[in-house]
């Protein structure tokens, strides 16, 4: 029977070594959540980098215990995960494809280990391919692996999923690879993104560096007809509603709410990444407390950031940027019963996050570029009462389906400032308002309708291709 293989730079598990024994811990994030319904199936499987550096036996062993739980480890060096990952990935494609163009660095061996990193998987890929198989790759640390497939084997049907934006033009041509990228991608079938902007921006690369012409959403590549469409991600929302009903949560929500005292909340939850907006949502907090001083003492942020890439010197100098501004505000405005910031630099499980969901009346999360951002999502899925209030950025790809968040620019200090004192003074009735109509986009689009709808349009595309052959 013909099966679906999921590749991504990660399997959906982490391994950690607890003197000299492998422990195995399933992952919980969205994209493993949506594609748990696919790859756990039939002979369904999906390959990806487990993670972690290991000795030869040790692959070995693993090897054996992924395949029981459908998964095919593509095992990587230090160095690889170094220049690969770390490098080209991270240092390259990530702050280009999010417009920070000052952070980019382009070093012809990172490329080339990113070039052979590919080849990798798509050996791996190829490893366990068989006849009317459907593969489905997922985003820019493998950009180059449907072109590496479809020399092999010209009929196999390849989907791609961007879960980063993907750049104006002018941002993209920086890239000297440029080319031999978007020649990757075209090698897949149906590609997806989460926004329309991404699909035009990718569709006005093509046609402007690589030279070919499109039509609507459709490109020919040698005979071949490719498509391209906007698939917005989506969450697990009854997962999401149901932990944030849960006695635990409200017990949580309880015990934190009577430690903390009865200030009004505002969540900023992240990644420590710079396209996430850290320290601009600092600045716009210190200076609404500056601004409206009778909020001191009766507003707090509660900060999450998540540990993420410190190996890498600007996320380095974010976390001591982010840092010092904490110290910098709490010293400032802080006083004996009030701190302005909680802040925590760690991950937290989805019990802790349902009571921080329930207990913050406002979620603050404003990128300067984020593909789609899920944290928004759940903040929504997750208010039982149907109220509080989403301040959004308008450069997150949510932006574009929660119409009825307050949405600002990131850049522009005055309106996150204003958009602060709105929130906390919106009636209730219009938060009711907002809220339910966003739970009603978010109810709706979910990750398994995601999943289904990608599947259907590559399977429907493959149908049409064949009928012009
Ligand atoms: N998250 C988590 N623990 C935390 C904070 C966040 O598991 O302490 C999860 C959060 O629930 C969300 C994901 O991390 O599902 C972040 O996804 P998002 O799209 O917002 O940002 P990304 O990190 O993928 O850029």
């Amino acid at each position: 029977m013909a099966k679906t293989i999921i590749v991504s730079n990660r399997l959906p598990i982490r391994i950690e070594k607890e003197e000299e024994e492998l422990i195995y811990k399933t992952s919980e994030g969205g994209l493993a959540t949506g594609l748990g319904s696919i790859y756990k199936e039939n002979d369904n499987i999906w390959i990806g980098w487990p993670g972690i550096s290991l000795e030869k036996e040790e692959e070995q062993e693993v090897e054996e215990e992924l395949i029981n739980r459908n998964m095919r480890p593509v095992f990587l060096s230090e160095s690889e995960v170094q220049e690969f990952y770390l490098g080209f990935s991270n240092q390259t494609l990530w702050p280009a494809f999010h417009y920070f163009i000052h952070h980019m660095r382009f070093k012809e061996k990172e490329w080339i280990a990113y070039m052979q990193a590919n080849q990798k998987f798509a050996d791996a890929i190829s490893k366990w391919l068989e006849p009317d198989d459907t593969i489905w790759v997922h985003d820019y640390q493998l950009m180059l692996v449907p072109e590496l497939l479809r020399n092999k084997f010209p009929n196999v049907t390849i989907g791609f999923f961007q879960h980063i934006p993907f750049p104006s033009y002018e941002v993209f041509r920086m890239i000297p690879w440029r080319k031999k990228l978007l020649n990757g991608l075209l090698g897949a079938d149906f590609i997806g993104f989460h926004t329309y902007d991404d699909m035009r921006h990718f569709l006005s690369s093509c046609h402007r560096l690589a030279g070919y012409s499109y039509n609507r959403n459709q490109i020919l590549v040698k005979n071949r007809l490719v498509e391209v469409d906007s698939l917005p991600m989506g969450i697990d929302y009854d997962k999401y509603a149901e932990s944030a009903g849960s006695q635990l949560a409200k017990a949580k929500e309880i015990s934190y709410r009577d430690s903390l005292g009865p200030q009004d909340l505002i969540l900023s939850m992240d990644r420590l990444d710079y396209s996430k907006g850290i320290p601009g949502r600092l600045r716009a907090f210190e200076k609404f407390l500056g601004e409206y001083p009778e909020y001191q003492g009766r507003v707090s942020m509660f900060l999450i950031v998540v540990p993420s890439r410190d190996k890498v010197p600007s996320y380095k100098e974010l976390k001591e940027e982010v840092e010092f501004l904490v110290g910098h505000i709490n010293g400032k405005y802080g006083t004996i019963n009030y701190v302005p910031i909680h802040f925590y630099y760690r991950s937290f499980p989805l019990d802790d996050l349902s009571a921080f969901y329930r207990m913050c009346k406002i979620a603050m999360i404003t990128p300067n570029r984020d593909g789609m951002n899920l944290v928004s999502k759940e903040y929504i899925a997750s208010r039982e009462n149907v109220d509080g209030v989403l301040i959004l950025s308008e450069m997150a790809g949510a932006s574009k389906e929660l119409s009825d968040a307050l949405l600002v620019n990131p850049n522009d200090e005055a309106q996150m400032v204003l958009s602060i004192k709105t929130a906390l003074e919106m009636p209730l009735s219009e938060q009711k308002r907002r809220m339910s109509s966003m739970q009603k986009t978010v109810q709706k689009y979910t990750i398994f309708q995601w999943v289904d709808l990608f599947i259907n349009n590559l399977k429907d595309l493959k149908k049409r291709q064949l009928a012009m052959a």
